[in-house]
């Protein structure tokens, strides 16, 4: 039985203290995963504090962008390797890990160690009464300690997004995998020592959250600074164990995202978008759309071809090239899936398509399949309309006028991404103002620049992402006045 371990200080740690890693595809056991206590979590947060005043902390940073660039290679060079890791923690097609989230972990070291090699800082001449003046610049340290708490949804692109910006600008890190996802951190870790990262930079503690490796490590009082993908539920408990110490967060959370099609889009790219948008990753994605509003003349057109979309993607094993959808995480998600199912029937949703468990092959019986799903019929107030779902479904619902649809799809709690579909260049810009999210796109999805900023608005986030703005959190900014 393959066997994770913590990785502490350059070292794989065991605990004694195993918890199963199971395939989602079939219920499985793939692998045992050594549970960090409170004893790992003080130790790797020391090993971090310890890295900062070692060798990583005297680098310049020519230096840290080369091991940040042959991390990127080292990744590249393991692709299969973390492609394989990827697939047996999530059980998605290996043409989606392939494609989306193994490629972007390389990339996201690339791109982070390119922003702080060019970044500028500011200047200023300052007069002063006795005319000799004063020169004014800033310069930018690490902030200290990173704890980096990850879900399992995305988890080497979403891990690997806070680890780019976090050690190009000099930090250590502590990171939490998702108890679901553990396998591609400590693959991670094997990478920077390949590439000779100075221990205690990189560090990986395994386990649950609550009253366990993501409650020790947040509550540590030698992280310096807490950044968090995950449920808005939980980044709000991440945010009260920050206050004490004062210390900042950066927290991406959950969605509830919409999306519209006007009459006059290009039908076919709004119906590949939405299909993309709603299924990708089993509807595991954050960005993902649930909700949907089609201008009432194209609304019978979108939901049948949505439909025939659906009804296309054949469920299958991650390394069956017919499979177009996998799995669910786990049990425990698909209980809470299939519940969403049940309640938009009891509302009196009509089920379009799906809305139950697809019939597998007796080897793949014990996994967490659902089907595609569609709905429409249901209010706006409707409990699957408000609450996040985070699986393959959405509801589509008609609309009149450009007004009432922005009202509604700014009606509620959330606000992470929006996609709008209209061949109307003015109509696009003015809703690009209007939606409240922190990116709106038009007549795309999913498609990401990493030095443009990303997080949500309302309840989605706080702090932005990407390029630049990670220096706003992953820094301290610092002035140095020079009396002359
Ligand atoms: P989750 O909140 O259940 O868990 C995320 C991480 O937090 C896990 O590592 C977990 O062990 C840890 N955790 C849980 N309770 C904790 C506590 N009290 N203290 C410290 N750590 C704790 O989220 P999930 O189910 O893994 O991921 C799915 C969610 O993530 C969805 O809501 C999705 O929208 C959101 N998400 C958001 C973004 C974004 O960019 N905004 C991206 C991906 C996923």
């Amino acid at each position: 039985m393959k066997r994770i371990r913590n990785f502490i200080n350059g070292e794989f740690v065991d605990t004694g203290d195993w918890f199963d890693k199971v395939a989602p595809y079939d219920g499985k056991v793939v692998a045992q995963v050594a549970a960090a206590g409170k004893r790992e979590v003080d130790d790797a947060v020391r090993a971090a504090r310890r890295a900062l005043h070692g060798p990583w902390g005297k680098m310049g940073v020519a230096e840290r962008v080369d091991i940040l660039y042959a991390v990127a290679a080292e990744i590249e060079r393991r692709f299969e390797d973390f492609v394989a890791a990827e697939m047996s923690d999530i059980g998605q097609p290996a043409h989606f890990i392939r494609h989306v989230d193994v490629p972007r972990g390389a990339a996201n070291f690339r791109i982070f160690a390119d922003v702080i090699k060019n970044v500028p800082t500011e200047f200023f001449e300052t007069a002063t009464p006795d005319g000799r003046g004063a020169l004014n610049y800033s310069i930018r340290r690490p902030v200290g300690v990173v704890a980096v708490i990850c879900p399992w949804n995305l988890p080497f692109l979403l891990m690997t997004w806070k680890l780019g910006p976090a050690l190009a600008c000099g930090n250590s890190v502590v990171v939490k995998p998702s108890e679901e996802t553990p396998q591609t951190a400590a693959l991670l870790g094997e990478v920077m020592n390949a590439v000779g990262m100075p221990p205690g930079v990189f560090n990986v503690v395994n386990g649950f959250g609550p009253d366990a490796a993501g409650e020790f490590l947040t509550t540590h009082p030698q992280v310096s600074a807490i950044t968090f993908t995950g449920e808005t539920r939980t980044g709000a408990a991440i945010m009260k164990a920050a206050a004490d110490g004062a210390r900042p967060v950066s927290l991406e959370m959950g969605g509830k995202n919409a999306a519209i099609v006007f009459a006059d889009c290009d039908m076919d790219a709004a119906i590949e978008g939405t299909l993309r948008s709603a299924f990708a990753n089993c509807g595991q994605v954050c960005l993902g759309t649930e909700r949907v509003y089609v201008e009432r003349p194209v609304f019978d057109e979108f939901v049948g071809r949505l439909k025939a979309g659906a009804e296309a993607m054949t469920p299958g094993l991650p390394d069956d090239p017919a499979s177009k959808i996998g799995p669910l995480i786990s049990e425990e998600h698909r209980n809470k899936v299939l519940s969403y199912y049940r309640g938009a029937r009891e509302e009196g949703a009509t089920v379009v398509t799906g809305g139950g468990v697809p019939a597998m092959p007796a080897g793949q019986a014990g996994g967490w399949w659902v089907e595609p799903t569609i709905w429409t019929g249901l209010p706006d107030s409707a409990t699957v309309m408000r609450d996040e779902i985070f699986g393959p479904c959405c509801h589509i619902a008609p609309f009149d006028s450009e007004d009432e649809v922005v009202a509604r799809a700014n009606d509620n709690p959330y606000g992470l991404a929006s996609a709008v579909w209209t061949r109307d260049l003015a109509r696009a810009h003015r809703l690009g103002g209007v939606l409240e999210a922190g990116i709106v796109w038009v007549n795309s999805w999913f498609l990401r620049d990493l030095r443009t900023p990303f997080g949500g608005a309302k309840q989605s986030g706080i702090g932005r992402e990407g390029g630049v703005h990670s220096l706003e959190f992953y820094t301290e900014l610092k002035n140095v006045c020079i009396k002359l």
